[in-house]
């Protein structure tokens, strides 16, 4: 009999400390590598009608599955509250994430919430969120109405047989390809696309992908299968790399590299010679990205990591809860900061064999 894998939720996380001296933020937080806080993926909710086998496999997230009770989750005035400490120390895109964030009740009013505050330079947020799809296209409307901008379409193959044995709930292509239309129509661009390759389960579905979005208003981009979590049994030779998707499709279809559009930004661009758009290349694991990384994520029950690989995070609700002000939080948030180190990726090779890799948080709970 196979051994039950107990999914790691973080209960060790510790409350995160105030310094006891308080320094106002100065919208321009260093960390220890130099990079500055950019970006803050929020996860809304770590539950999801999907059960992809690379995130959220069946046989550990089965009917006995605790979720966390709504006590838990942060409410959105406290996501709100939360937000605006990390815009003043220089925030400025925030993504919506989970868990499926469009199963989160009202997730319309918490977009509402955001979207009025502004960057420390009075400009509008990048406000954007990631989604399977499935219930796109009945919200679409209602998410742009609220003030979204954009979102990102998560889609592994176009073939039904093979998107089924992926998303493990028996979801139709078709579906997901009605909410994207229907984001288009509602103007949440530009709209990503975002493809997990598993190797051997759907690389097959590289060429069918890029075909069909070849000349479209979507951006597709490729993401190397990572090894997020402890509970997709992940394997380095299930990983296609980048620049294998690359080679399968300059071979049909010539592509060159384009100039990033900023620093940081996780997915290398190429263009179709014939001028048919733009993919993308997520390669988190041949080639990692930490060196430019700005991304902090917090977790449905906000718990603050400074890493998507992180075993433990720091509790900003307890912070919260406990009638901290404002300032301490964003004292709290600074001190995270500046002592940020993180570089997982690029130590991955040596640390997945280490017995603390079974320990990392999983991504239904972080929020990709
Ligand atoms: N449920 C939403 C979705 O699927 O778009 C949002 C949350 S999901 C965790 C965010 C992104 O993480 C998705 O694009 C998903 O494909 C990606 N993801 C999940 N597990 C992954 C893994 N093991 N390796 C690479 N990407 C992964
Ligand atoms: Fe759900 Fe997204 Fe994870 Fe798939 S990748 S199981 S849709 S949270
Ligand atoms: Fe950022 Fe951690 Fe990913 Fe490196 S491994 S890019 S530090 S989230």
């Amino acid at each position: 009999m196979s051994e039950k894998i107990i999914v790691f939720t973080d209960q060790r996380a510790q409350a995160a400390y105030v310094p006891d001296v308080l320094q106002a933020p100065t919208g321009s937080l260093r960390d220890r590598l130099d990079r500055p806080l950019h970006d803050l993926r929020i996860s809304v909710t770590d539950r999801c009608n999907f059960r992809c086998v690379y995130c959220m496999p069946k046989e550990v997230f089965d009917k006995d599955y605790s979720y966390l009770p709504h006590s838990s989750l942060l409410s959105f005035e406290e996501i709100t509250r939360i937000a605006q400490v990390f815009i003043e120390h220089g925030v400025e895109k925030l993504r919506l994430t989970g868990g499926e964030p469009l199963l989160r009740k009202n997730i319309e009013k918490l977009i509402a919430m955001l979207a009025q505050l502004k960057t420390v330079h009075g400009k509008p947020l990048d406000l954007t969120l990631t989604t399977n799809g499935s219930l796109l296209a009945r919200k679409a409307q209602a998410l742009k109405d609220a003030g979204l901008q954009r979102v990102t379409v998560s889609l592994d193959a176009m073939d039904d047989a093979v998107f089924k044995r992926m998303n493990d709930v028996d979801f139709a292509v078709s579906d997901v390809l009605q909410g994207l239309d229907a984001a288009h129509k509602a103007g949440l661009g530009p709209i990503k696309v975002n493809m997990v390759v598993k190797g051997g389960m759907n690389d097959q579905e590289i060429l069918p992908m890029a075909r069909y979005f070849k000349g479209s208003p979507f951006i597709l981009r490729f993401i190397e299968y990572m090894d997020v979590g402890a509970s997709n049994g992940w394997k380095l030779d299930e990983v296609v790399p980048s620049a294998e998707v690359a080679r399968r499709i300059g071979a049909e279809m010539p592509i060159e590299p384009v100039s990033a559009n900023y620093t940081g930004e996780t997915a290398e661009r190429w263009r179709y010679l014939d001028g048919g758009g733009e993919i993308g290349l997520i390669s988190s694991v041949t080639q990692a990205f930490c060196k430019d990384c700005s991304r902090a994520r917090l977790s449905t029950e906000g718990k603050l990591y400074t890493c998507l690989f992180a075993t433990r995070g720091h509790d900003l609700r307890a912070l919260l809860r406990s009638g901290a002000s404002d300032a301490e939080i964003s004292g709290a948030v600074s001190h995270l900061w500046q002592a940020r180190g993180d570089r997982y990726s690029e130590l991955r090779t040596s640390q997945t064999s280490l017995p603390a890799s079974a320990r990392k948080v999983e991504m239904s709970y972080i929020g990709g």
